[in-house]
C-alpha cells in the first residue's frame, strides 16, 4: 500500500516540548477508528477524534496556547506511574490538567 500524502505537521507538546506522535484506534471490524495525538515525553494525549485531521488540529490548536520548557529530570519526576502524570493519565484529561497545574507546569 503506498501513501502519497506527507505526515500531518505536528506542533511540540505545551508541556514539555517535545515531539508529539499520531496514535490510530482500531476499535473492531463494524466500529468506526479514532485518532488521537500523544506526547513522546510527558504521554499528554488529546481526546480521541474520529478523523486524522481532527486529531491533529485539536493537538496543534491547544498546543500554541502556553509552550513550557521542561528538563528532562522533571519529566521524569512528571511521569511517576504510581503518583505522577502517569497515575493522573489513568483518570482522564481533566485529572492530568489538575495534576500539571498543581506541579506548576501549567
Ligand atoms: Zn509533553
Amino acid at each position: 500500500m503506498t501513501n502519497n500524502n506527507p505526515p500531518p505537521e505536528l506542533m511540540p507538546c505545551p508541556f514539555c516540548s517535545y515531539d508529539a506522535r499520531i496514535i490510530t484506534y482500531e476499535y473492531g471490524q463494524d466500529i468506526p477508528r479514532g485518532f488521537s495525538v500523544e506526547c513522546t515525553g510527558c504521554f499528554a494525549e488529546t481526546a480521541h477524534s474520529p478523523t486524522l485531521e481532527e486529531a491533529v488540529q485539536v493537538w496543534n490548536t491547544r498546543a500554541t496556547l502556553k509552550p513550557a520548557r521542561l528538563t528532562d529530570d522533571e519529566i521524569k519526576k512528571l511521569i511517576v506511574p504510581e503518583e505522577g502524570y502517569g497515575a493522573a493519565h489513568r483518570k482522564g484529561w481533566n485529572a492530568c490538567i489538575e495534576f500539571l497545574r498543581k506541579e506548576g507546569v501549567i
